[in-house]
């Protein structure tokens, strides 16, 4: 008897198949676009006014990824108003991600399945799979992990953009920065090349660090049972989300970094935002509760070393 035809993800890639694993809709605009945009680079002169704007815009998409996809979306971590739902809706698409709810989606498997085979960018099969292959080969369908999103359809600026998402990433993404620099001081090839495509391309290479390298390099203050790890390194390249260990143990927190000290403008904006009323209802845990979570740690690793000396 002949069973159903399995699924390409479980089938062995070869020289006939290879195509057919592939996601072509997001290897062009994370893999494709990128490499044309660093080849067209070597050939395009820099212009200081469009490298200002670039790291400029730079930092616009990319709290619109941090600050709205990731903490507002995904966590719900404070609540916003209709115009900074829209600003950062469209500022996200400029980061060419994937729209707010496929991203949502994602990431909340990946916080509830961490390092399991429901875990979207699981770090048990690989940095190279958990930085970018879980977004350009198919995914078995059989992993899928359900997670509620009801109060992401219930949110009409998230369907809104979800329904327009690729001429929102390719206006936001690619045309306006391009438009601005063309409009603004001529350079319009400048505009495209290192504003758009080059801009584009290191934001979500920093962003893709958060699902690999946080889950690889750096300390467990608070719980090393899961693999996601604090380091100053990817808080720095995505405006503060490199404190994934403390993340990963108090998700619902707006803050990322808790310290004074700590590199987190995404938390600073979304206070900042609260300040003028365009944000409230900042959630946060209690000092002595996150303090709890640090002492137990120590007291683990206090037990272990205990342990292995009494030996
Ligand atoms: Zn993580
Ligand atoms: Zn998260």
């Amino acid at each position: 008897m002949i069973g159903p035809k399995p699924h390409i993800s479980e089938q062995p890639i070869t020289i006939r198949n290879w195509h057919r694993h592939v996601d072509w809709f997001n290897t062009t605009f994370i893999i494709i676009v990128p490499l044309c945009g660093c080849i067209a680079a070597i050939f395009t002169p820099l212009r200081w006014p469009t490298v200002i704007w670039a790291v400029l815009y730079y930092f616009w998409t990319g709290l619109g990824v941090t600050a709205g996809y990731h903490r507002l979306w995904s966590h719900r971590t404070y609540e916003a108003g209709l115009s900074l739902r829209i600003f950062l809706a469209c500022a996200g698409s400029g980061a060419v991600e994937g729209s707010i709810r496929w991203w949502s989606i994602k990431h909340r498997a990946h916080h509830r399945w961490t390092d399991t085979e429901k875990d979207p960018y699981n770090t048990r099969q690989g940095l190279l799979h958990s930085h970018l292959l879980w977004m350009i080969l198919k995914p078995n369908p059989k992993n899928n992990a359900r997670t509620d999103i009801s109060d992401l359809n219930a949110d009409p600026v998230v369907m809104w953009q979800h329904r327009n998402y690729t001429k929102l990433a390719i206006g936001f993404g690619l045309v306006l920065p391009t438009v601005m620099a063309g409009v603004g001081w001529g350079d319009w090839k400048g505009g495209l090349v290192i504003a758009g495509i080059l801009r584009m391309f290191l934001f979500q290479q920093a962003t893709f660090c958060v699902n690999s390298l946080a889950h690889w390099l750096g300390d467990q203050p608070f719980d090393d049972r899961n693999s996601p790890r604090d380091h100053i390194l990817t808080a720095l390249v995505t405006f503060g989300e490199g404190y994934h260990n403390f993340h990963h143990e108090f998700p619902s927190d707006y803050r990322n970094g808790i310290e004074w000290w700590q590199y987190d403008p995404t938390k600073w904006a979304i206070w900042i935002c609260a300040r003028f009323r365009l944000a409230s209802n900042l959630k946060r845990f209690r000092t002595n509760e996150i303090e709890m979570g640090r002492v137990q740690q120590l007291q683990k690793r206090l037990d272990h070393r205990a342990a292995s000396l009494g030996r």
